[in-house]
């Protein structure tokens, strides 16, 4: 990777909102180190060709979030390589539907491990090397379930409401290195966490309608947010939550 090039590392990359960023941060100038589960390494090799066709390096590696050892093995890899981290897009997340009523523990206990654990673990690898360069940019992707709480979805609201609360605490410690935090809310995005989400046709209608631009979101619309947080354009702007969600919700 050329040294003056900014590297962001994406995790949950082989497919997805993950592989629409790492495109779009590719796009906009990023050398990208794509990361996810080690049972996608076909998917992951395919995101870094997509990267590489946008005139970017892109290095694979094996990441399980949820593991704090698998993180900081990860981020010393990725510096070992790349010799830098700008950027800390944390992307991996899991949705598996259940009522709260009928929840079992080992479907509460992934979430929160993958969803918010999984985003403080890399968070704490990353930032003994932001700190000591006294910059760096971390964008989580929460969920619009974490603002408002979705039924069916009661433990993935409860971690992704904890993203956005640890964006917003961590953003207050690590500011005065330089370093940003912020996250984004995305509402429905039609991958295949949305589309299993919703279930049928009829749903996917229901959803178009309740959006004040009358559509669902494709990956791509996370794209420009999560870029711009990644950017010396968002300098002033830290422990924010953006909803990307059409309209869909307004507070
Ligand atoms: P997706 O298609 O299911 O992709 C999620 C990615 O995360 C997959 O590549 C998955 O790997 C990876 N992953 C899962 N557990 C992991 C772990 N323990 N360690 C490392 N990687 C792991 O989901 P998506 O729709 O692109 O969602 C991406 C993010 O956006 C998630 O945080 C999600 O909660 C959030 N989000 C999505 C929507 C939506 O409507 N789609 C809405 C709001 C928020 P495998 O392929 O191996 O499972």
């Amino acid at each position: 990777m050329n040294d003056a090039v900014q590297v962001a590392l994406v995790t949950g990359a082989s497919r997805g909102i993950g592989r629409a960023l790492a495109v779009g941060l590719a796009r906009a100038g990023y050398d990208l180190a794509l990361c996810d589960l080690a049972s996608q390494p076909e998917a992951l090799a395919e995101t870094a060709r997509q990267v590489q066709a946008e005139g970017r390096s892109a290095r694979t590696y094996d990441v399980d979030v949820s593991s704090k050892a698998d993180t900081q093995r990860l981020v010393e890899r990725v510096l070992a390589d790349a010799g830098r981290i700008d950027v800390l897009v944390n992307n991996a997340g899991i949705l598996k539907l259940s009522s709260l009523e009928d929840l079992d523990e080992a479907t509460w206990d992934a979430h929160q491990d993958v969803n918010t654990r999984g985003v403080l673990f890399m968070c704490q690898a990353v930032l003994p090397h932001m700190r000591g360069r006294k910059a760096g940019r971390i964008v989580n992707i929460a969920s619009l379930a974490g603002r408002q709480g979705v039924p069916g979805q009661g433990h993935y609201a409860v971690s992704k409401a904890g993203v956005i609360t640890l964006t917003r605490v961590l953003a207050q410690e690590v500011g005065s290195d330089g370093i940003t935090v912020n996250a984004v809310c995305p509402g429905i995005i039609l991958t295949e966490m949305g589309r299993n989400n919703l279930g049928s046709e009829e749903a996917v209608k229901h959803w178009e309608n309740a959006t004040a631009l009358h559509r669902l979101g494709d990956p791509e619309d996370v794209v420009g947010p999560v870029v711009f947080f990644a950017s010396p354009q968002s300098a002033f702007v830290t422990g924010q939550a953006l909803n990307v969600c059409g309209g869909l919700y307004f507070h």
